[in-house]
């Protein structure tokens, strides 16, 4: 099959590898229908994240029908239209129980092999599953391709994201960062309630699309986000804030415009070693952090019911469908942000 596969540093090549096969009797094979890049694509391809083996098949977020099944998958029959989490999830252990099938320790990252351990990636035109019983889920009948392509990470995340800070109606929210999961993250915090949202990024088609979602855009290369934030508030800050990007510079914006009591929920991927701020200003801000890595299995049976009912139009923030034949040139444009890219979606 064909596929996109890593070959060192911002170089990702379509590639003759191989068809993936069952392994296990709980594996199945999907046929990728869509696949998407998402941000932390890009953490590997810069090798901000060292270890990935050259060759590895990238990805994680993809939509697809089943092919193949091992013989003890419950649940699902071949053709079965299937959305998936960014990793595996066994559905029994503690952490799956309690809602966080994130930290399963048996779930494995597509798209994740090092020292020649781990899980090919989706960015192919089929995957092998592992788990699948308990990863995959059938796409509900009336949620779009591209609706439950965004659910099964991205929205999710967002979601998450604004569940963690709190948000309900009243408010005072800031969103740090307008890429996918910001744009997601201001309707995950509507949907929760909240009338004021403040989107804080510099590139224009990204302050668009917050504006678009509703939100008061600021251009942090113009104006100063911490005196707009306390402007309206009568000095004191955001109430929480949504971090979406995940570097030192975003960090830094949310302690500084979050006011005393205030929540910071960070689900961008932090590369660096140490956070943003010093105890003593934690302390000083009484602030409360939230931070990890979304348990996308659980907010999928929850958000797509939502997604399908609702009139969020998540699906805005793809600005690009190209065919998979094409990936190397859509990581390009995505990574440089070129022609307005927010969100590539592929297919194979
Ligand atoms: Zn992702
Ligand atoms: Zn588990």
């Amino acid at each position: 099959m064909k596929g996109l596969v890593f070959d060192g540093h911002r170089t990702v090549k379509y590639e003759t590898v191989d068809d993936p096969r069952i392994e296990a009797p709980d594996d199945v094979i999907v046929r990728v229908r869509k696949t998407a890049i998402c941000g932390s694509d890009l953490h590997p391809y810069h090798e901000r994240e060292e270890g990935l083996d050259y060759g590895t098949v990238m990805g994680h977020e993809f939509i697809g029908e089943i092919v193949e099944m091992g013989d003890e998958v419950e649940g699902l029959e071949v053709g079965d239209s299937v959305y998936a989490p960014f990793s595996t999830n066994c559905g029994k252990c503690f952490y799956c129980r309690i809602g966080l099938t994130s930290r399963c320790p048996h779930g494995q990252l597509f798209g994740w092999v090092g020292v020649g351990e781990g899980l090919q990636g989706a960015q192919a035109e089929f995957v092998r599953v592992p788990l699948a019983s308990s990863t995959l889920l059938p796409i509900l009948e009336g949620l779009a391709d591209e609706e439950a392509l965004l659910v099964g990470d991205a929205f999710s995340t967002a979601y998450f994201c604004a569940e963690n800070a709190g948000v309900r109606p009243g408010g005072i929210y800031a969103v740090v960062g307008c890429g996918p999961v910001g744009i997601l993250a201001i309707l995950a915090a509507r949907q929760l309630g909240a009338e004021i949202v403040y989107a804080i990024d510099s590139v224009p088609e990204r302050l668009r699309l917050a504006h678009e979602a509703c939100a008061v855009p600021i251009d942090f290369s113009v104006d100063d986000p911490v005196a707009t934030l306390q402007e309206v508030s009568e000095g004191r800050g955001a109430d929480a804030v949504l971090e979406a990007v995940g570097n030192f510079g975003s960090a830094r914006t949310a302690i500084e415009i979050v006011r005393p009591g205030g929540t910071v929920s960070v689900v961008g991927f932090h590369c660096d070693e140490t956070f943003a701020f010093s105890p003593g200003e934690a302390y000083d801000k009484n602030l409360t952090l939230r931070v990890g890595r979304c348990p996308a299995r659980h907010y999928m049976e929850k958000l797509g019911p939502i997604v399908r009912d609702g009139d969020l139009g998540i699906e805005r923030v793809i600005s690009h469908r190209m065919p998979l034949s094409e990936g190397s040139e859509a990581y390009r444009m995505f990574d440089e942000k070129r022609d307005g890219c927010t969100k590539v979606v592929l297919t194979p």
